[in-house]
């Protein structure tokens, strides 16, 4: 008498390495194994290899693994096999599914070795009827895991990314248009820089909370860093206490230069109207502290006495430099200027002051070609700031003061070219696009 032929299994898998592991399974537990590696395969071989099993993948090249089900059902072949479904679309849309179509059970990926033989041997066994679904590995202990954002070292939100004048329409759209403002908080202190136009949200959205101290540190008093004052809804409300604070040597004292803006000739309420407590400070020294934050700054190059500025808070630190002209009319590769370079010489104070910053707002007006009509305008050439970044060794750059004939487009392309430039000179840090309403943590 001939010995019973092996068992036989048609597997319908087009991940090799998933048919091979099930194959060496099988195959060691004494099964014979065919292999199709899409769904028309597998409905050929169903009818002529005569298996008594199938396990069928769904998510198959050619015809899905559902189709293959409707056509063996429609056209069963001869013998009838029994049909085990398996794969990662474990939803109860595909496992209702299947089963109406008449596989008798349906095996979730990822599995174990242990759980295709439970599977297999409790069909032949059953003989194709009464088999409980395995619901496949086991993903551990039940406890969800709940990852939490990080914000205690100190936050930093953008209200105003733009330089020069504040621009709107279909191409501003992702990177906003409103000028220079700033926000950084830590724990309970807020602490706030610039008031070009993106300080008119920032005041709306103080105007939620109760009246309080409000520090507004400006890097310098061009148009593009003080214009939206005389719309900072703080100013104007009873119980706020503003205190400004700009470089020293501007050649009008603090006070003039913002009353300025509010004379008759350019606005209809003046600073008398401002009910707000007012009050005007040279910076002085070196650094000051509010609450947990200590605030420093230092010189950039730009017409007008003007300074950026570094918070350092919770161990952590964050420096804003929206203006700044590094290596002033340098038109090289940014690979040339090495740290004993000349060229360095005159910014070595400010190259110490962002040393090592984990955060480092920066700009990066022009590009390369721009820069040539613009030498000594005040702002930096892209490659130029990449050099910046290299000798500074910050952790993270966002660049902001984005010219205002810069549409999203052509900054994408410009960021691009930054991630290049970056990773040429062999330090690539983290680099976004500041845009309105960025908020980031440290
Ligand atoms: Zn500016
Ligand atoms: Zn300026």
């Amino acid at each position: 008498m001939a010995a019973p032929r092996p068992r036989r299994i048609l597997v319908a898998e087009d991940s090799r390495t998933m048919a091979a592991f099930m194959s060496r399974v099988l195959e060691n537990a004494g099964f014979e194994i065919i292999l199709a590696h899409d769904g028309q395969e597998c409905l050929a071989k169903a009818r002529t290899t005569g298996p008594d099993l199938v396990i069928l993948d769904l998510m198959m090249p050619k015809i899905h693994g559902l189709d293959v089900l409707k056509q063996l059902k429609a056209d069963p072949p001869d013998p009838v096999p029994g049909v085990m479904v398996c794969s990662a679309k474990d939803f109860k849309t595909e496992v209702e599914q299947a089963r109406e179509l008449g596989a008798f059970s349906f095996l979730s990926k990822p599995f174990s070795h242990h759980e295709l033989l439970a599977q297999v041997e409790g069909f032949f066994s059953a003989n194709g009827s009464g088999v409980a679904p395995v619901q496949g590995l086991d993903l551990g202990p039940a406890e969800v895991f709940r990852p939490q954002l990080r914000s205690a070292h100190g936050m930093y939100r953008l209200w105003g990314t733009r330089g020069s004048i504040p621009v709107s329409g279909p191409g501003f759209v992702r990177h906003g248009g409103n000028t220079s403002c700033m926000e950084v908080g830590h724990q309970e202190d807020r602490i706030f820089f610039d008031a070009g136009s993106g300080i008119r949200d920032l005041g709306l959205s103080l105007l939620a909370g109760p009246p309080c101290h409000l520090h507004l540190f400006i890097t310098h008093t061009h148009w593009d860093h003080i214009q939206g004052f005389p719309f900072f809804a703080p100013a104007f409300t009873p119980g706020f206490e503003i205190t400004l604070y700009a470089p020293p040597n501007t050649d009008k004292d603090l006070e003039s230069i913002f009353r300025g803006q509010l004379d008759r000739a350019y606005f209809p309420v003046q600073m008398e109207d401002m009910r707000a407590h007012l009050e005007f400070k040279h910076l002085q020294g070196n650094a000051l502290e509010i609450g947990d934050c200590r605030v420093s700054w230092e010189y950039t190059l730009h017409p007008s006495p003007t300074v950026g500025y570094k918070v350092e808070m919770g161990g952590h630190s964050l420096a804003y430099v929206p203006d700044n002209e590094f290596l002033k009319g340098y038109l090289g590769p940014p690979a040339e200027v090495g740290r004993d370079s000349q060229l360095l010489g005159i910014h070595a104070r400010l190259i110490e002051f962002l040393s090592g910053v984990d955060v480092l707002i920066h700009e990066a007006q022009y590009t390369n070609e721009e820069y040539l009509k613009k030498i000594g305008w005040g702002h930096t050439s892209l490659s130029n700031a990449c050099a910046l970044i290299r000798h500074t060794g910050a952790r993270k750059w966002i660049v902001t003061h984005h010219d205002p004939i810069h549409d999203d487009e052509f900054l994408q392309r410009k960021l691009n070219l930054t991630q290049q430039l970056l990773s040429e000179l062999g330090c690539p840090p983290e680099v976004e696009h500041g845009h309105d309403g960025l908020v980031g943590y440290l």
